[in-house]
């Protein structure tokens, strides 16, 4: 792209992976394309990123984000990484992206413009660096929703479909999506500066990572172990907000937790309908390793992987660092515990706190695990004088906790009505279902029908709202709904 108009556009790149050691990336141009056809574009997010849509035709756009035409300033990179794969330690990398750039937003924000699907890079092991049309809308989809829920995650900035096929079980169409992120930086990035077995190599990534998401650690008199110490908070801060919604990552493996504290990798992702704390809808996930349960001790552990990493550089001596390490570590729990009971406070409507809640909030989960009742409509309907007709309002049981609850919350200062008002902005009504979202895929990747993904995305962008067709349950659970990796 010419300058003149890469700068009417709105790019604004400033490289800086690219000044780690060499071993951290390497160039890499996206392959080329047939036929590209935008059929997502996320313009509020574009124009956040300062990029005008105006600027440039369509068809410009869809050379774009089908990696056919680089901007200028652009400098493409395939990034090194590494990472536990249910538990074990492999070397990966982008295998089927590439890092376009770093974006800088007008409010002066940095973010990774990543393709997804551009092609193979020197780590694409046996893979064909593609991506199918499915999946990729699949995590626009779900990846929007959680933005909405506020939620930190990567964002989806387009898909286009690339005009050629993927093999697969069955051959499918291609697509890139672009990903937008505070970085792409892992636990397993850091994984793989370990294996360099160079520790200048190993702190001017982690310099790197604590200059560009956690400036206020340098301040600290020992910044990398404050550094492990925020990115724990972060991630127990997340998949908390996780649970609140009943979401269900799937593939928490090292590679797919991102420094940052956002959300990554929606592969395998799927939100639960009725409350079981041991959903799972990995098909490979045989042990439910990813479980809606297990994620906070998984997350606990990849952050010892994480910890395990830093040890060189939090103190010379390596007891004290390991004793420091696991002090750190070890305090995921208390602060998932906090953060969960907090957003689970606000879900019931306490405004204030009592020591009994946790057995109120936990009653109620046993309660609605025992009437199979959906979880995000069992709080939804909590929220509003709907009268309500499921399984869990008719039972004894439950209306004792009702009245128990109801007692709780008319006590407080605010009044019922105040905290049901509260419990409507954190209750979604909307979230994206499996059925929905598979009604959704199917009609656009089989019948080339995007309206209902279309009207679909834009309901999941008020989550809070209810929706006649978006926020109902599944007539049927389905049990057998699987979700797959890596598609
Ligand atoms: P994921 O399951 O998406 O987190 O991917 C795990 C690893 O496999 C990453 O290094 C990916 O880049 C790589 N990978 C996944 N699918 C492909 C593919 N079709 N071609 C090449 N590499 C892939
Ligand atoms: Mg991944």
């Amino acid at each position: 792209m010419n300058k003149q108009k890469s700068e009417k556009v709105g790019w604004h790149f400033d490289q800086t992976y690219i000044k780690l050691p060499k071993d951290f990336f390497v160039e890499q141009l996206p392959i080329e394309v047939s036929n590209p056809k935008l059929i997502l574009l996320n313009e509020p997010l574009l124009k956040s990123l300062g990029l005008d849509k105006e600027s440039l035709s369509l068809e410009a756009w869809t050379n774009i984000f089908s990696g056919n035409e680089i901007p200028e300033k652009a400098y493409p990179i395939a990034q090194a990484y590494a990472g536990h794969q249910f538990g074990h330690f492999t070397l990966l990398g982008d295998g089927r992206a590439v890092l376009l750039g770093e974006q800088i937003s007008p409010d002066g924000k940095r973010f990774d413009i990543q393709f997804k699907g551009s092609g193979q890079t020197p780590y694409s092991r046996r893979g064909d660096g593609r991506a199918a049309l499915g999946p990729m809308l699949r995590e626009y989809i779900i990846s929007e929703a959680m933005h909405a829920l506020n939620i930190p995650t990567t964002r989806s900035l387009a898909v286009v479909a690339t005009g050629d096929v993927v093999m697969r079980e069955e051959s499918l169409p291609g697509a890139i999506l672009t990903r937008v992120a505070k970085s792409h930086i892992r636990v397993g990035t850091f994984q793989f500066a370990s294996t360099l077995n160079d520790v200048n190599k190993l702190k001017i990534l982690a310099d790197y990572t604590i200059d560009r998401h956690f400036s206020e650690c340098k301040e600290e008199a020992n910044p990398y172990l404050a550094f492990l110490n925020r990115v724990t908070e972060r991630q127990a801060s997340l998949v908390s907000q996780w649970m609140h919604v009943g979401f269900i990552h799937g593939v928490m493996n090292t590679d797919n937790m991102s420094i940052s504290g956002e959300t990554i990798d929606y592969g395998p992702c799927a939100f639960m309908d009725r409350y079981h704390p041991e959903t799972v809808f990995s098909s490979i996930d045989r042990q439910g390793r990813y479980a809606y349960a297990n994620q906070a001790p998984i997350a606990q552990w990849n952050l010892a992987r994480f910890a395990e990493t830093l040890l060189p550089l939090i103190d010379q001596d390596t007891d004290k660092s390991i004793q420091l390490a696991s002090q750190s570590v070890n305090g995921f729990s208390d602060q998932f515990q906090k953060s969960w009971l907090q957003g689970m406070r606000q879900k019931i409507g306490l405004f204030d706190e009592d020591a009994s809640d946790i057995n109120l909030i936990n009653e109620l989960l046993i309660l609605m695990q025992k009437n199979k009742a959906d979880y995000t409509l069992t709080f939804r309907h909590l929220s509003s004088d709907v009268i309500l007709k499921d399984a869990i309002f008719e039972d004894e049981s439950f209306k004792a906790w009702y009245k128990k609850w109801l007692y709780r919350i008319q006590k407080q200062k605010e009044g019922e009505a105040t905290s049901k008002l509260m419990m409507l902005r954190h209750n979604p009504a909307v979230i994206p279902r499996n059925y929905l979202v598979e009604k959704a895929l199917s009609l656009a990747v089989e019948d080339q029908d995007y309206r209902f993904l279309n009207d679909f995305i834009a309901a999941l962008q008020k989550p809070y709202e209810d929706s006649k067709v978006f926020s109902e349950p599944p007539l049927e659970e389905d049990k057998s709904y699987q979700t797959f990796c890596g598609t």
